[in-house]
């Protein structure tokens, strides 16, 4: 079982910062961190894969999850469902593994109301304004409406930064993994993680 319980790494950032790209960097990277796989009720995009990146649901499957109670929050962004499944978060931190949830600034402030000190949060910001709008019209998989939406979505969700335990700027993806990796080593250290009982000497 473990000698500490397991840590929710939870990652926000304005869409179009790089942070899918960063989760996917540190699940691969970071021995021990596995990703929280949502549910939603949107369209996979191009290359993304069901069960991996998210659990593609209809509207019916969701509605049903959600009255079952087997999602701890729930988001509408845009114009979809989001929804993160309950029971593999609460297996983790039983079992001390660690999670890193790609969700939405409310997300990570129902997770941090729910799981209190075992959630870490992590904000992760482009350098700039303009940057940001750069990657999000390069990535080019979206209509003009959608972009100008995502940006006035950004600079609302960018003035939540202070509610959040650690901030990335992100103008280099090698370093923002890095810095990602020095937050969850430290904070795999903590004494205060370490199980009721627990002598590291015995
Ligand atoms: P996208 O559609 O670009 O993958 O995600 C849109 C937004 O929804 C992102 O900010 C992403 O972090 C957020 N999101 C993804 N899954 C969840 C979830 O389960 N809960 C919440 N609250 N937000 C989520």
């Amino acid at each position: 079982m473990g000698m500490r319980r397991g840590i929710l790494f939870v990652l926000s950032a304005p869409s179009g910062a790089g942070k899918t790209t960063l989760s996917r960097e540190a699940v691969e990277r970071i021995a021990g961190l596995e990703a929280s796989v949502s549910a939603t009720t949107r369209a996979p995009r191009r290359g993304e894969t069901n069960g991996v990146d998210y659990h593609f649901v209809t509207d019916e499957e969701f509605r049903r999850s959600m009255e079952n109670n087997e999602l701890v929050e729930t988001a509408r962004v845009f114009d979809a469902w989001y929804g993160t499944p309950r029971a593999p978060l609460e297996r983790a931190l039983l079992e001390g593994r660690d999670v890193l949830l790609d969700i939405d600034v409310n997300g990570a402030r129902a997770i941090a109301q729910l799981y209190g000190s075992d959630v870490v949060r992590v904000f992760v910001i482009p350098p700039s304004f303009a940057d940001l709008e750069a990657r999000l019209r390069k990535r080019g998989t979206e209509e003009e409406a959608a972009v100008t939406r995502r940006l006035k979505q950004a600079r609302e969700e960018y003035s939540a930064y202070p509610e959040y335990d650690y901030l990335i700027i992100n103008s280099d993806q090698e370093v923002a993994v890095e810095k990602l990796r020095a937050v969850v080593e430290a904070e795999r250290l903590k004494v205060s993680r370490l199980k009721q009982g627990f002598t590291p000497w015995t």
